[in-house]
């Protein structure tokens, strides 16, 4: 078995491993990042935030991402003939109104690129980044975490390190492995969608490179343009919905009922095959422990419908990567470092699930009318842009501080 040594080792190079290695190798350490597959590879979770824009300053990768090519997104489209979970019936989230000079705007990314960019550039920054490299042991030294095993090209390795940061998404390492993870029961909520070719956004009936997401009474459905040509096509629904029909009906049942979509698609091809997930909803309430941490959906995932996933991914892949940092400086403030960013994991994600309860429960409307009862309607909207447009950290946002008070959800 070949040994090595370094300061962090994290596992997995989605969004939220290739952040919190990039961060850490830009302050100087050294860090292995083990990702089991090949890049470039499928993966999905397509439409970013305008806080994304926030972080992409911060970790010095602004211009490398504006210079991609991605689509660009202004706002979101939020369709609901019956006016019972969005408002007015079609409601546009434009990222524009947030006001105080926040980020007007985001991006639309194929994930195959946007996740091998990002490793590109952990890389660039001095991480090591090895792909094919499956993490099967997690390594323990009484009760401290020392590092991992894993095995790449049919051999046996070991990193021993200071600290492991989980960024093994749904695989979940550290939660599967102390038995951490906890499902959210009221989201058991199945996802199937395919991308498209022949995109001509002048069938569009609303605006050039927003997300569209539509309402129906057996779930949702989005739309998400990836390139001049190309849009991604995906429908939600609870999973007793889906045991009633086949994949393929319910996908092509529940597209045809948001016509806003379907006049996008005009002329447009499948290029894919029907992609399922399932099983996304869940949390846990511990996601730090001695030499370890957990970062975006290896700690926690709720719903796609408001698309915070990568943000919280890698707002919490930024944070985990300072406090290691941090710890890595003074190891006598550990615990005091890890309690910090707990208590910042938990907050993002637990406005996120709040925003997602508060649509599925229907009560959306009701929050924003009861936040407005203290505010005008402009000041009201800023506010919800600005949640929707990943404002889950403020403790200044008046939806945000309504939903808080009214919702309980664990
Ligand atoms: P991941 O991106 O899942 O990366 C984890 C990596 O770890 C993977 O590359 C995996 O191969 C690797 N790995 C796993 N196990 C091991 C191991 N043992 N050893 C080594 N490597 C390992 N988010 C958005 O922001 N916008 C959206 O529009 C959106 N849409 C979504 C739609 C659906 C249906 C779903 C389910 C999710 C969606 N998401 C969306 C969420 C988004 O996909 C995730 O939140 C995001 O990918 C999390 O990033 P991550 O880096 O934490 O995990």
């Amino acid at each position: 078995m070949e040994k090595h040594t370094a300061d962090v080792v994290v596992i997995g190079g989605g969004p939220a491993g290739a952040v919190s290695a990039l961060v850490l190798a830009q302050q100087g350490h050294s860090v292995v990042l083990l990702e089991k597959d090949e890049f470039p590879r499928f993966h999905i979770g397509e439409s970013l935030l305008p806080y994304m824009m926030g972080l992409f300053d911060q970790i010095g990768l602004r211009k490398t991402v504006e210079a991609q090519g991605y689509v660009p997104k202004f706002g979101g489209e939020f369709i609901d003939p019956t006016e019972k979970k969005f408002f007015e019936g079609v409601f546009r989230a434009d990222f524009t109104k947030q006001g105080d000079g926040r980020h007007p705007s985001a991006f639309q990314v194929e994930r195959a690129k946007f996740d091998k960019m990002l490793t590109e550039q952990a890389a660039e920054a001095g991480a090591q980044v090895l792909f094919g490299a499956n993490v099967t042991e997690l390594l323990m030294d009484g009760d401290r975490m020392t590092g991992v095993r894993y095995q790449r090209e049919g051999r046996d390795h070991e990193v021993r390190s200071a600290y492991v940061i989980d960024a093994s998404g749904r695989a979940g390492r550290i939660a599967n492995r102390f038995g951490l993870r906890k499902t959210l029961e009221k989201l058991r909520m199945v996802a199937v969608f395919r991308h498209y070719e022949g995109l001509d956004e002048s069938h569009n009936p609303g605006v050039e490179g927003d997300i569209q997401v539509g309402a129906h009474d057996d779930g949702w459905v989005w739309a998400i343009p990836l390139s001049k040509d190309a849009i991604s096509v995906g429908t939600v629904m609870p999973r007793d919905v889906l045991r009633a029909t086949t994949q393929e009906k319910a996908f092509e049942e529940f597209v045809a009922r948001i016509p806003r979509i379907t006049a996008r698609l005009t002329g447009t091809r499948p290029t894919t095959d029907l992609k399922v997930e399932t099983d996304y909803c869940y949390h846990s309430d511990t996601v730090t422990g001695p030499g370890w941490l957990m970062v975006g959906d290896a700690g926690c995932f709720g719903d796609p419908m408001f698309s915070g996933g990568v943000l919280v991914a890698t707002t919490t892949a930024f944070r985990a990567a300072e406090t290691v940092g941090a710890a890595l400086a003074d190891p006598t403030a550990e615990d005091h470092l890890f309690e910090k960013y707990s208590n910042f994991f938990k907050t993002g994600y637990d406005t996120y699930i709040r925003l997602i309860h508060a649509y599925y429960d229907g009560e959306l409307v009701s929050v924003a009318a009861d936040a407005a009862r203290s505010t005008d309607r402009d000041t009201l909207e800023k506010y919800l842009v600005r949640l929707i447009g990943g404002d889950f950290w403020s403790e200044h946002n008046s939806v945000a501080q309504e939903m808080r008070r009214r919702q309980e959800w664990d």
